[in-house]
Parts: C-alpha cells; sequence; structure tokens
C-alpha cells in the first residue's frame, strides 16, 4: 500500500494502530493531513480522544477505510470530530486476494464497483433474490495467482447502470456471515 501511494508523490505518515492517539492527532495536525486511510477500529481511539479533549481534526477531507465495515452510526460519530465536508468511502479486499471493489460517490453501504482489471468475480450458489457466496480469481498476483478463491462474503450484483458514469460492475455485499463458511479466505473490507 505504501509503495502505490509513493507512485502518486503524497506524503505519508505511516501510523499503526500502535501509537497512542494523542501522537496520532498530533501527528495529523502538525503535517496538515488532508487523507486518513483506517481501519474503522483503529480510528476509534483516536476518535474518542478527539471527543475528550473537544478537538477536531479539521483538516481531513476524506476518509478511506478499510479491513471491516463502516457503519452509519460510526460514520456520523466520526464526522464530528473531522471536518463537516468530510467524505467517508471504503475499499473492498482480502488479504488473500487482494483488492477487489471501491467506492463511488453513488456507492451505498456494502456497494463497490469492482477492479476488473484486478480480479475476475464470480456468484455461485445463487439464490431466488441473486445473492450467492462471491468467489475472486486474481491472476495479476504473479507469485501468487489466486483461482476461484471464496471470500466468505455474500453478495448480489447490481444490473443498473451507476450513476457515476463508471462501467465497472458493482456488487452489493449482504449483511451476515456467508451461508457456509470458508477457510479458504477470510473478508476484510
Ligand atoms: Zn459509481
Amino acid at each position: 500500500m505504501y509503495l502505490a501511494l509513493a507512485e502518486t508523490g503524497c506524503c505519508t505518515l505511516p501510523l499503526g494502530k500502535s501509537e497512542d492517539p494523542d501522537s496520532v492527532i498530533d501527528l495529523v495536525t502538525r503535517f496538515d493531513a488532508n487523507v486518513l486511510l483506517v481501519m474503522p477500529s483503529n480510528l476509534g481511539p483516536v476518535i474518542t480522544r478527539l471527543e475528550e479533549t473537544g478537538r477536531r481534526l479539521e483538516s481531513i477531507r476524506l476518509a478511506v477505510t478499510d479491513g471491516e465495515p463502516l457503519y452509519p452510526s460510526d460514520e456520523a460519530r466520526f464526522r464530528k470530530s473531522l471536518e463537516d465536508a468530510t467524505v467517508f468511502r471504503s475499499v473492498f479486499q482480502t488479504s488473500d486476494t487482494g483488492t477487489i471493489g471501491y467506492q463511488c460517490g453513488s456507492c451505498g453501504p456494502g456497494e463497490f464497483h469492482l477492479h476488473e482489471e484486478l480480479q475476475l468475480a464470480e456468484l455461485v450458489d445463487v439464490d431466488a433474490d441473486g445473492t450467492g457466496q462471491l468467489i475472486t480469481t486474481n491472476l495479476e498476483r504473479h507469485l501468487t495467482p489466486v483461482v476461484r478463491q471464496r471470500t466468505g462474503d455474500l453478495a448480489r450484483a447490481l444490473r443498473q447502470p451507476c450513476p457515476c458514469g463508471d462501467t465497472a460492475p458493482r456488487i452489493r455485499l449482504a449483511d451476515g456471515p456467508a451461508r457456509s463458511s470458508s477457510s479458504e479466505g477470510r473478508s476484510s473490507r
């Protein structure tokens, strides 16, 4: 991730969850950071500290979450300690198969455009309403190609064109655990 970000020319602050919240807040403030790439559960302690001290991280324009779902209630809470106009987006990936999806401004919770250039996504064991097990193939991982691996997620395809104009296919992840657990891939989103 950091290697990819370095290609963009941006300044990255590799703050881990081991950093104490005050250090994270001070560094974000000192460097005037404007984007957070963070797991919601790791952002929680920072937000708690901001709430305790009455401070806000007003430089943050975009918060990209991954690793786990961002629930609307958490987003609403986080927003109070960031900038009112902070945009929240999520990426969907698994440690085994790599990045699978991304959100545009039109994607709702749990909805993602698929990275077609990276992943061949399939749904199997599809039920009557179109929800099935998500399987991905990623041949771009040259050293460890992934072939038809279950992510452990239930999803259904969104057939309507996305209002954003991006023609990449979209999926909506279902809430709740997959009907049959898989040890092949543990999902993180
Ligand atoms: Zn879109």
